[in-house]
C-alpha cells in the first residue's frame, strides 16, 4: 500500500509553498467509555493557495484536524506546522480565520459589531474598521444589515456573516468548518462560486470541511477524504479542473470523474456497521 504522501505525490501534489503540514498525527480523545482515536497517523500537506476540502462521514475527524490546525487541540502524537511554525505561533500570528459549524455571532452585539470585533481586538484604526466591515458586507451580500441584530436575520445570512468576521482581518488562511451546510442548495451554489471567487482573486488558503461530494469537487484544488473509527486519511485527490469554474462545470465528464472517485473512497473507508 502507498503511503499517503506517495498517494499525494503519484496525483502531482503542486509544489507550491507549504503552508500546513502533518505529520504522523495521531489524537486520541480519552472519553468515559474509553479512548477515541479521532485522527490517526494522517500526513498531509498543504501548499500556499490550495482549496482544501475534507469529506468523510460524521465522526472521521474532519472538526478535529482543523480544530488541531488553529490551536484549539493537541495533538497525541506527531507534528503540525502552519507557516513553518506551531499552531500556537501560528495563532498568536493571526495567521488564519475560522468559520464555525454554527455562526457563533454575539447575540448582544449587531452585525457590525460581530464583524468589527476582532479587529476590535486587533487594535485597527476605527475607520480602518469601517471600511473593512463594509467590504466583507458586500462581499457576502449583507449591505445594509449592519445594525440589525443576529436574531433578526436568517440561519444562512447569520452564517454569511461569521464568514465575513472571519474575512475581516485578511488573514492568509480560512478555516472553514461546514459552513454552508445549513444552507438551502440555491443559497449555498451562490455562495460557493462567491467563495471561489474570493479564493481566486485573494490567493488565500483554504481549508474547507463538507459532507457534500458536488461542493467539495466545485470548490477544490484538492481533495481529501476521510474514514471514521479511527479517523483516517482513505484518499487524497489532486483536481485537475481549471482555476476558473462556472457552476455548468459540475456537469462536465472531468467534474462527474473526480465526484466518482470521491464517492468510491468514501465506500472503501466505510465500515458498514
Ligand atoms: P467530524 O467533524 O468528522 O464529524 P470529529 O472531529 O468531530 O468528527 O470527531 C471525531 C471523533 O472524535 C468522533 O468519534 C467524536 O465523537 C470524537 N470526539 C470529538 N470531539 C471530542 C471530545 N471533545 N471529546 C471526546 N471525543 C470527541
Ligand atoms: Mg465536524
Amino acid at each position: 500500500m502507498m503511503t499517503q504522501k506517495a498517494v499525494a505525490q503519484a496525483a502531482g501534489a503542486a509544489p507550491a509553498r507549504t503552508v500546513i503540514s502533518a505529520e504522523g498525527l495521531n489524537l486520541v480523545y480519552e472519553t468515559n467509555d474509553g479512548p477515541v482515536q479521532a485522527l490517526k497517523d494522517v500526513d498531509l500537506e498543504i501548499g500556499k493557495g490550495d482549496f482544501v476540502s475534507f469529506i468523510g462521514p460524521s465522526g472521521c475527524g474532519k472538526t478535529t484536524f482543523l480544530r488541531v490546525m488553529a490551536d484549539l487541540e493537541t495533538p497525541t502524537s506527531g507534528t503540525v506546522l502552519v507557516n513553518g511554525v506551531t499552531p500556537e505561533a501560528a495563532r498568536k500570528a493571526r495567521a488564519y480565520g475560522y468559520v464555525f459549524q454554527a455562526a457563533g455571532l454575539y447575540p448582544w452585539r449587531t452585525i457590525g459589531g460581530n464583524i468589527r470585533l476582532p479587529l476590535e481586538i486587533m487594535g485597527y484604526p476605527k475607520a480602518e474598521q469601517a471600511d473593512r466591515v463594509q467590504r466583507v458586507l458586500e462581499l457576502v451580500e449583507l449591505s445594509g444589515f449592519e445594525k440589525k441584530y443576529p436574531w433578526q436575520l436568517s440561519g444562512g445570512m447569520q452564517q454569511r456573516a461569521s464568514i465575513a468576521r472571519a474575512l475581516a482581518f485578511d488573514a492568509d488562511i480560512l478555516l472553514m468548518d461546514e459552513p454552508f451546510g445549513a444552507l438551502d442548495e440555491i443559497v449555498r451554489d451562490h455562495l460557493n462560486e462567491q467563495l471561489l471567487a474570493l479564493w481566486a482573486r485573494t490567493e488565500k488558503t483554504i481549508c474547507f470541511v463538507t459532507h457534500s461530494i458536488p461542493e467539495a469537487v466545485y470548490l477544490s484544488t484538492k481533495i481529501v477524504v476521510m474514514s471514521p473509527r479511527p479517523g483516517r486519511i482513505t484518499d487524497i485527490i489532486e483536481s485537475p479542473l481549471p482555476k476558473e469554474r462556472p457552476l455548468e462545470i459540475r456537469d462536465s465528464p472531468e467534474f462527474l470523474e473526480i465526484a466518482h472517485r470521491v464517492r468510491e473512497g468514501l465506500r472503501a473507508g466505510h465500515a458498514y456497521d
